[in-house]
């Protein structure tokens, strides 16, 4: 039988195919008008897929090099820093800054709860001051979304604070108005919501964000954002670019622009939505209580480890989904629906994961998941599309 790989893992996702295949002919050098034009194209593309019109940056690293770069260009060995910790992502703010001499102020959520920003405005006014607040606004491990507009809007009244937000699948995937809800610094990745493979990362700066930039007393060399502000003034990046990835960004920036970012987040969402209503309809639980549209948490059927179930659907169907991450390994299973997804896929995904469900033992009446995800596109679908 024929059985074709196909990952529904939240980053890496699946590649836009125009864009693979304009990397795999591109061989451009990087000083030249060329790749200028290109890089110009990008960069007013990501500005559009950020939403402002502030600075953005473009390294070659995986998301981490980025959330490095926050910390390392804002903040000073000494200076203090609230995190918002609710996962495996938020734990990462909190090395990060350790590893920086960042005095860190936690503020722990239980896995899977939705973060209320009142708490972050209190411990804003009570404590002495920090210098950024760090959050994720889609918190992958446990497929959790907060509340980032609210905590923008709480942390512009901070004249000397910065909202800094891991935004690496929330881009795409929820309504992110950067400039407009005072995010001063937010990270994507080119592997999640951008279609790509791994290897870019991007950071939006505020100009906010770039008075703390040039007072850090944080060491800093190839992520030194005050050198590559420079260069990006110039169409140009400091260092050797990461050409081919780029040439896929602007393929990809197009599509996104041509299709309206409204509608990529609405796809993103209806997937999620439907594969809710398929897990309840199967009798399992949606993980968690404020649910993201990058991927779906599910928690596996009593007795059965999500591993058992990752295990099956890529050996049986060649389905690629993640389970949980570190403890909470076994407590739930994870479904993509970031980047190069449609409807269809989300479809057959249900069908083999009802399959793969009987298979191990849970007793389900098969095609219940699958119509629930149907009513739910009913539901949702809008004039003018395919059914209606
Ligand atoms: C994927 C992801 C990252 C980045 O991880 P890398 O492996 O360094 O690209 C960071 N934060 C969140 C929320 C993510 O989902």
């Amino acid at each position: 039988m024929i059985k074709k790989t196909r990952l529904f893992t939240p980053g890496p996702t699946p590649s836009f195919p125009p864009a693979q295949q304009v990397m795999a002919e591109s061989e451009i050098h990087h000083r030249t008008e060329e790749f200028k034009r290109i890089l110009r194209e990008a960069l007013a593309g990501l500005r559009y897929f950020f939403q402002t019109q502030e600075d953005i940056l473009i390294f070659a690293s995986s998301g981490t090099g980025a959330m490095e770069s926050a910390v390392a260009n804002l903040l000073s060995p000494g200076d203090r820093a609230l995190v918002v910790v609710g996962g495996k992502f938020g734990e990462r703010w909190e090395e990060l800054c350790k590893a920086y001499q960042v005095g860190v102020e936690k503020i722990a959520i239980p896995y899977g709860q939705a973060l209320d920003p009142r708490v972050v405005r209190q411990r804003l006014e009570a404590g002495p001051s920090v210098g950024a607040v760090f959050v994720q606004a889609v918190e992958t491990s446990t497929a959790t979304e907060y509340d980032v507009r609210s905590l923008g809007a709480i942390v512009h009244e901070f004249p000397d604070t910065c909202l800094v937000v891991d935004a690496i699948t929330g881009l795409g995937t929820m309504e992110l108005r950067t400039q407009d809800w005072h995010l001063d610094l937010v990270v994507g990745g080119s592997q999640k919501a951008f279609m790509l493979p791994p290897g870019l990362s991007f950071v939006s700066v505020s100009e906010k964000a770039w008075r703390r930039v040039e007072r850090s007393g944080s060491p800093r060399y190839y992520f030194d954002y005050r050198r590559e502000r420079k260069s990006v003034a110039r169409d140009q990046t400091a260092y050797t670019p990461a050409v081919s990835l780029i040439v896929g960004l602007s393929q990809v920036l197009r599509f996104v622009q041509e299709q309206g970012l409204d509608n990529v987040i609405r796809g993103a969402r209806l997937q999620a939505e439907a594969t809710r209503a398929a897990a309840r309809a199967l009798g399992l639980q949606v993980f968690s209580h404020s649910p993201c549209a990058a991927c779906t948490g599910i928690r596996p059927p009593e007795g059965i480890p999500s591993t058992r179930v990752v295990q099956h659907l890529r050996k049986e169907f060649g389905l690629v989904i993640a389970a949980g991450q570190g403890e909470l390994k076994e407590q739930l299973f994870r479904i993509a629906h970031i980047g190069y997804f449609d409807f269809y896929d989300i479809l057959g995904m249900i069908g083999c994961l009802e399959l793969t469900l009987e298979q191990l033992g849970h007793s389900l009446s098969l095609g219940s998941g699958v119509r629930a995800a149907l009513q739910t596109y009913c539901q949702r679908r809008e004039p003018g599309e395919p059914g209606e």
